[in-house]
């Protein structure tokens, strides 16, 4: 199994080294790899697109037609999971934030997000969530997003306060975390089994 980890910008290293190490603990032969080649990213059987500035990185995709290839592999049924500003890229509606700086989303699940949603005083903390088929999980939120609602065909994995911070839509997956700043590999693990 092939596994490309979108190299634009943010914590690529630390989605590969997770993803490799969540393949080992599934016995799946395979490998994690970063990338911004449109070849590779073609190839690949799954996809994780990582967290940074979701401004950025939604330029770069743009521009090197990886956006392209993205959605071409989401509607094929490849598994995609996008967390913190690789989740809002998935997103099909943004906020005025979003608007405001003309950025381009794949427009790829029914969910609305909104970007830094949770504020000054809580830029960045670690909180323990419940998760839905996961279980309890130590997440860390970096100024992240939420979402805000979802359509029915996305199901809702987990919650924080009032906002989504965690769902699914079939072969697509948006979290408002970072999975891989743990050594928790089980939402990997999940995800790799999608
Ligand atoms: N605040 C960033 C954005 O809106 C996302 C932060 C992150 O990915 N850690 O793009």
């Amino acid at each position: 199994m092939k596994v490309a980890v979108i190299a634009v910008q943010g914590d690529v290293e630390e989605h590969v080294d997770i993803a490799n190490k969540a393949l080992e603990n599934l016995g799946i032969k395979g490998k994690a790899f970063a990338t911004i080649k449109k070849e590779e990213v073609r190839k690949a059987d799954a996809i994780i697109l990582p967290g940074g500035e979701s401004t950025t990185i939604s330029k770069l995709i743009f521009k090197e037609n990886i956006a392209e290839e993205i959605k071409k592999s989401a509607n094929e049924g490849k598994p995609i999971m996008g967390t913190c500003a690789g989740g809002i890229l998935l997103a099909k509606h943004g906020d005025e934030q979003i608007a405001k700086t003309k950025t381009k989303l794949l427009g790829l699940m029914d969910i609305w997000i909104k970007r830094n949603a949770f504020g000054r005083q809580r830029e960045s903390f670690q909180i323990k969530l419940n998760i839905k088929k996961i279980g309890e999980f130590e997440a860390v939120f970096i100024r992240a997003p939420a979402i805000l609602k979802v359509e029915n065909n996305v199901e809702i994995l987990a919650k924080l306060d009032n906002y989504i911070v965690a769902c699914q839509q079939d072969n697509l997956l948006a979290l408002a975390f970072h999975p891989e700043l743990t050594n928790d590999t089980r939402i990997h693990e999940y995800f790799l089994e999608m």
